[in-house]
């Protein structure tokens, strides 16, 4: 088994079989490893083992070895050089920062990325002079026209969370590195199955494992894959002297979330976008985002871009906030709560929740309407949720 090129493997066959290396105990599956630290032969075997001139485990803060197979795994799934995996999604952007960043330097985002991304570019960041410019989603010559000589990078999200905007990756790609700066997409809601920012020119993917790779709402991680290049100078001494590490239980936890996460990829999407086309027929539903709807403003990008659409699904109801709240409260099987990428469907009203801190007036910019209604579609069935949906839908 060790001596299987895996990248000669397709992604179904990678999320299975690669990263898991044997031990002399024959196991079939991938044991935890639950150690902090480990033996060597020598006092000369430590020394060459610390200083990186022989490999092996030292410390379960930076090297373990169920870590490790997760890390090769999704590595080999994005078709990235190196993926380290990180104690959260936050924890991974984190480490992008902290580990390409020094003070006097420039950020450009996307205005809708993750809410604590913008928290940690606005609030956190900018404590240590770095400063960031948000710009909207899908304007390409905004990205350009906001990158000065000292900007590092570009971070996006895409499709972006709760609208479904689609980014075309490869032209912003083309545009980072014209003005020799990376380009960073958080592949959270596409995952490796249905998008593979590498192959369109990004230079760093960034995961939160919590969502769709773990798919059944059990465990907190995060990844960054990058050439090895970047990983070897900037982001592993960083995670090595940082110490958000993930616990080895829960990369455990995660490679048999990417066991299934193709089939599960599938089904989510396949869901969404009967739940898609369904919502468009109710009288009380104004819009509805989803990327795979002709009617979506970049389907045809969407199509090019991704393999599928995704299994995240908002709509506008005519009856804004307060329609918007009696479909929620309506409901009895959906899960009313922010998480997303889980088997159980959630649903949740942006508007007041995950961008509830924003002053109304930015929310207005982001295009988060009060009659907002965001889906996760789980892989229940597509009768059962849609019914559940109708009792507010209707009344
Ligand atoms: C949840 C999420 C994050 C943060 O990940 P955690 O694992 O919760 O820290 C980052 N980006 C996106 C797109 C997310 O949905």
């Amino acid at each position: 088994m060790s001596d299987i090129n895996w990248n000669d493997y397709s992604l179904e066959t990678q999320a299975i079989r690669a990263g898991h290396k044997r031990t002399h105990e024959d196991e079939h599956s991938m044991p935890i490893f639950t150690t902090s630290s480990y033996v060597f032969k020598s006092a000369e075997e430590a020394s060459l083992r610390f200083t990186g001139q022989k490999p092996g485990n030292i410390y379960s803060r930076f090297t373990n070895p169920t870590v490790n197979a997760f890390q090769e795994r999704l590595a080999l799934m994005e078709k990235g050089e190196r993926c380290l995996a990180f104690a959260s999604g936050m924890a991974a952007i984190m480490a992008v920062g902290m580990g390409l960043l020094k003070t006097g330097d420039h950020i450009v985002c996307s205005r809708s990325v993750f809410g604590n991304t913008v928290i940690m570019f606005q609030n956190y960041f900018s404590k240590f002079g770095i400063e960031t410019d948000f710009v909207d989603l899908i304007d390409a010559a905004a990205w350009e026209a906001a990158i000065k000589p000292n900007t590092r990078f570009l971070f996006l999200e895409t499709p972006s969370n709760p609208l479904t905007e689609i980014a075309d990756i490869s032209l912003l790609a083309d545009i980072a590195h014209a003005h020799d700066c990376l380009l960073i997409v958080d592949n959270c809601f596409c995952t490796p199955v249905l998008q593979r920012p590498f192959e369109l020119g990004a230079d760093i993917v960034i995961h939160s494992a919590t969502k769709y790779i773990d798919g059944q709402g059990r465990c907190v991680g995060g990844a960054v894959i990058a050439s090895d290049e970047i990983i070897e100078k900037f982001i592993y001494p960083y995670l090595r002297t940082g110490g958000a590490t993930m616990s080895p239980f829960n990369a455990w936890v995660f490679l048999s979330g990417l066991e299934t996460l193709a089939v599960r990829m599938k089904a989510h999407c396949d869901n969404a976008f009967e739940l898609a086309l369904w919502l468009e027929q109710q009288p009380s539903v104004a819009k509805v985002h989803y990327p795979g709807l002709p009617s979506h403003a970049q389907h045809e990008l969407a199509k090019r871009q991704q393999s599928h659409f995704g299994g995240i699904v908002s709509f506008e109801l005519v009856g804004g906030k307060e329609q918007a709240w009696k479909v929620i409260d309506a409901t009895q099987m959906i899960s009313i709560t922010a998480n997303l990428g889980d088997v159980k469907t959630t649903i949740t009203h942006p508007a007041t929740t995950t961008h509830g801190r924003l002053t109304p007036e930015a929310r207005a910019i982001a295009g988060i309407k009060d009659g907002l209604v965001r889906i996760s579609v789980g892989l229940e069935s597509i009768t059962d949720i849609k019914n559940d949906l109708l009792k507010g839908l209707s009344s």
